[in-house]
């Protein structure tokens, strides 16, 4: 069901640790060559493509790429009334986080006359895309959208796969989820081939809804299996883009305090996501091993994404891994860099205040990955493939600028224009110097 690594007796090396601990087969590089000739197509085909790859990817050929503003409205008025207010509820906790998230601007007065300001300042227009392959994730859009408009982000595209049993329209809650946040702009497009229209835009010429399809935008943020990923790695540099977020991983660090049932129903939460999911229990306790073995057995068999727990649980990318002592397990984790690490030991804070890697991490017996996922109020876009280590999850940060504004007066330019020539001497740069001098 799931492998083991035993590190007892040994301490590797970080660079040991990272050989050694488990990986997807097929990571973001390997798919980057499958998706670059899908960039192509769209940059070069606009809408045609987008259809042909709807139709070869996604099993529909979508009449409206661009979804019709009074289709995404009305959606909102299906939405079972359980499910809106579960929606409502994440909107305003996503939104509380996110707006104790603006960063300040601030002004430093470095010598009488010298100003240098900070501005943060918003994208101008920004593509999210929200997941629609193996399941639906209307709670993507809140976490993409509310973070995007608490950075005063004023154009928004949300890009999601066209389903086969709606005609080509994205999913009916993804729809309503724009519409309760007010946005109106959607497109019918998934996969590398609606991160190409966000990136290059996409002509419309052929298309039902007029010339100019999708125009570009500056970022590009969301979650997505690993094709995804791929595409926002390969258009990173003339777009911005938040993380790359691909397939879920989940890493426990537990020892035998922990409860082995609710250890082994996150694993399976998060390895339902996708075949290529991670699931990864670092642990001090034999006992919680195998007693976690048994429970994932029952689980899996009673679970209605069966197959694709089976698959993510067995795949290279899971394992459990044993360890002597909480200090090993944290260099494990730690090197591991997780996109969620759940912390289930005795004085669990105490530990997750010693973790330097990971995308969120969830402390105690009652904070699980789930949590997180729709109503902690944190952003469930987070870093995965060990971007953890130089990258954060989604947030308002994703979507600010920040930009210097730099005023001087006669006497302070005056006071440093000796020191800025010896510089600009210093660097053969001699035009530098008489820029300054010019002036007196
Ligand atoms: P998706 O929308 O990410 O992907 C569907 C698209 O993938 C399709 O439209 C298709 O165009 C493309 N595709 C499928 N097979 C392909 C192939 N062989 N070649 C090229 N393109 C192909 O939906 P999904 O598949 O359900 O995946 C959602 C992913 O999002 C999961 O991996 C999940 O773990 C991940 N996720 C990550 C986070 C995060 O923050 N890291 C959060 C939520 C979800």
């Amino acid at each position: 069901m799931i492998s083991r690594i035993d590190l007892r007796g040994r301490r590797p090396s970080r660079r040991d640790l990272l050989a050694e601990l488990p990986r997807a087969e097929l990571d973001v590089e390997h798919a980057a060559a499958v998706v670059a000739p899908i960039l192509e197509d769209v940059r070069t085909r606009g809408a045609a493509a987008l259809r042909d790859l709807a139709e070869r990817f996604d099993g529909v050929r979508p009449v409206h790429l661009r979804v019709p503003a009074d289709v995404v409205a009305s959606a909102a008025d299906e939405l079972d009334p359980q499910v809106r207010a579960a929606l409502e509820e994440t909107i305003v906790r996503v939104r509380r986080v996110h707006a104790a998230q603006r960063p300040q601007d601030f002004t430093v007065e470095v010598a009488p006359g010298a100003q240098v300001r900070q501005r943060w300042l918003p994208v101008r227009r920004v593509g999210l895309y929200v997941p629609g392959g193996l399941a639906v994730y209307p709670s993507s859009v809140v976490m993409n959208v509310v973070a995007a408009q608490e950075a005063g982000v004023t154009s928004l595209a949300v890009v999601s796969p066209p389903q086969q049993d709606r005609d080509g329209l994205p999913d009916p809650v993804v729809l309503a989820t724009c519409a309760l946040l007010g946005v109106d702009e959607v497109y019918a497009a998934g996969g590398a081939q609606a991160v190409a229209m966000l990136a290059y835009g996409a002509d419309g010429s052929d298309d039902v809804d007029g010339a100019t399809l999708c125009e570009p935008v500056d970022v590009i943020t969301g979650p997505g299996n690993v094709y995804v990923a791929a595409a926002k790695r390969l258009v990173r540099g003339l777009v911005g883009i938040d993380s790359e977020a691909g397939p879920t991983e989940i890493a426990i660090l537990a020892d035998a305090t922990a409860d082995p049932v609710h250890v082994a129903a996150d694993l399976v939460s998060q390895a339902e996501h996708d075949p290529l999911a991670a699931a990864v229990l670092v642990t001090t306790s034999v006992e919680l091993a195998a007693a976690v073995e048994t429970a994932l057995v029952e689980r899996v068999d009673a679970t209605a994404n069966r197959d694709r727990v089976l698959t993510a649980l067995r795949g290279s990318q899971s394992a459990i891994v044993l360890v002597d002592d909480l200090d090993a397990g944290l260099d494990v984790v730690n090197a591991y860099g997780a996109e969620h690490l759940e912390i289930q030991t005795v004085d669990a804070s105490a530990w997750a205040d010693r973790v330097t890697s990971a995308g969120a991490i969830f402390v105690g017996p009652w904070s699980p990955v789930s949590l997180g996922d729709y109503m902690a109020g944190s952003n469930h876009v987070l870093p995965t493939g060990g971007c953890a280590h130089f990258a954060s999850g989604l947030g308002v940060h994703s979507f600010v600028r920040a930009v210097q504004v730099i005023e001087y007066d006669a006497d302070a330019l005056a006071e440093v224009a000796d020191r800025v020539v010896a510089l600009a001497d210093a660097e053969g740069l001699p035009a530098h110097g008489e820029a300054v001098r010019a002036r007196f």
